[in-house]
């Protein structure tokens, strides 16, 4: 294996103990990926406890998803990954979690793409919510294109989180980012507020993150119209 192979197994069996001991995942959920090169990733294999997980169990596949010499079948979601990779040749990894309070908002049809922590419009644009599909499924890596092509920080309604990054280390400080934003705004609805900043200043930060107002909004805006499918 050479170098960056290496490093990359090393880096991805860190991130899972990270997110298992933050509690982003349980068990055997979630899955994350790297990519090796222009048609090949590094992901889990299938049904692997996270938190414990050691660097021989994750597997090479092209992006079809077939594993190159492995006779292992990679993780049940890798449709997830596939159709991030395909829709968006900047990225170098993806990760998919069950953050638990960002579930529950999308549970509570609370949105995550309102624009009410300042930070977050800056760094992400927003976090739109991707309607319901059966997880595991080929629709399911197809009900994210239209979102993962503008936005780096999505939530799978009822589902988990998928964050992408030019590395591995940015793709989990997004999570990180989506999971805090929603542990804030699940306290701020209990104490009775949440309001969304005015569409003028979430338009100023977006433009301060270099983000596209206009394309923004407009994607924010079917995100919440289907937030309740
Ligand atoms: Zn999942």
């Amino acid at each position: 294996m050479n170098t960056s192979g290496h490093t990359l197994r090393t880096d991805l069996v860190n991130i899972f103990h990270v997110m298992y001991q933050k509690g982003f995942i349980a068990s055997s959920e979630g899955n994350a990926s790297a990519r090796l090169g222009p048609d090949r990733i590094l992901i889990t294999t299938r049904g692997v406890h996270k938190g414990f997980l050691r660097a021989e169990q994750l597997i090479e596949t092209d992006l079809d998803g077939k594993a190159v010499s492995d006779e292992r079948a990679p993780s049940s979601e890798i449709a997830l990954h596939l159709a991030a990779y395909r829709e968006r040749e900047d990225i170098a990894a993806v990760i998919h979690a069950h953050p638990t309070t960002a579930i529950a908002c999308t549970l509570a049809d609370i949105s995550l793409a309102d624009g009410a922590l300042p930070e977050v419009v800056t760094a992400l644009g927003a976090i739109p919510t991707v309607p319901y599909v059966t997880p595991g499924t080929r629709e399911a890596g197809e009900a994210i294109c239209p979102f993962i092509r503008q936005f780096d920080a999505l939530m799978l309604a009822r589902h988990g989180s998928v964050t992408v990054g030019g590395s591995l280390q940015e793709a989990y400080s997004k999570l990180e980012m989506l999971e805090h934003a929603a542990q804030i705004l699940f306290r701020a609805r209990l104490l009775g507020g949440g309001r969304p900043l005015p569409e003028a200043e979430v338009t100023r930060l977006l433009r301060a993150g270099g983000h596209d107002p206009d394309r923004v909004l407009s994607q924010v805006q079917a995100g919440k119209v289907r937030l309740a499918s």
